[in-house]
């Protein structure tokens, strides 16, 4: 995929929201369920009506997210093969950040309740690389890569998440 000047420039406008004060505006303006709307171009990788995505408004370089495609709130409504399959997406997203960025140790993040979760009511679990431990206070930092640099970069690891995938149904079956 080839992105225009344009886009390329949209694209980093995303990247930056978070330490602009964009983001915050653009949250206000999204009348719709973003997550029941998916963007093709940033999802990756998809099984059994769930996808690994990227974040538009990334917290980290290489942040993924596992998301039903199903408008459901709560793990409580998840179906047990959509939970079967979160289960093995959080294994091979651990693997795919290693295997992306270098980095071993992966944090799972899922803000629960409409405190927590005040933009959206669909849930999704940030699976977010921890390679520093000021990432976990959320000290956003300025971002090398846009959400289509990021969805690019685990796009080109294709072949490695299929062998991944194919493993796990061997070793812990599904
Ligand atoms: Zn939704």
């Amino acid at each position: 995929m080839k992105l225009t000047p344009e886009q390329q420039k949209k694209q980093e406008y995303y990247r930056d929201a978070r330490i602009t004060g964009e983001y915050g505006k653009i949250w206000q303006s999204v009348g719709k369920c973003v997550f029941c709307d998916l963007d093709d171009k940033y999802v990756f990788f998809e099984e059994n009506g769930v996808v690994m995505t990227v974040p538009v408004f990334a917290y980290v370089d290489g942040h993924i997210m596992v998301i039903p495609k199903r408008h459901v709130r709560s793990v409580k409504e998840l179906k047990p093969g959509e939970w079967e399959t979160m289960r093995k997406f959080f294994y091979l997203a651990k693997k795919m950040i290693r295997e992306v960025h270098g980095v071993k140790g992966m944090q799972i993040v899922q803000k629960d309740g409409s405190e927590a979760q005040s933009t959206v009511e669909h849930i999704h679990f940030h699976c977010i690389p921890f390679d520093n431990p000021e990432l976990s206070t959320w000290n956003y930092q300025q971002l090398e890569d846009t959400p289509f640099d990021n969805a690019e970069k685990y796009r080109a690891s294709r072949d490695k998440l299929e062998k991944l995938s194919k493993r796990f149904g061997k070793k812990y079956g599904q």
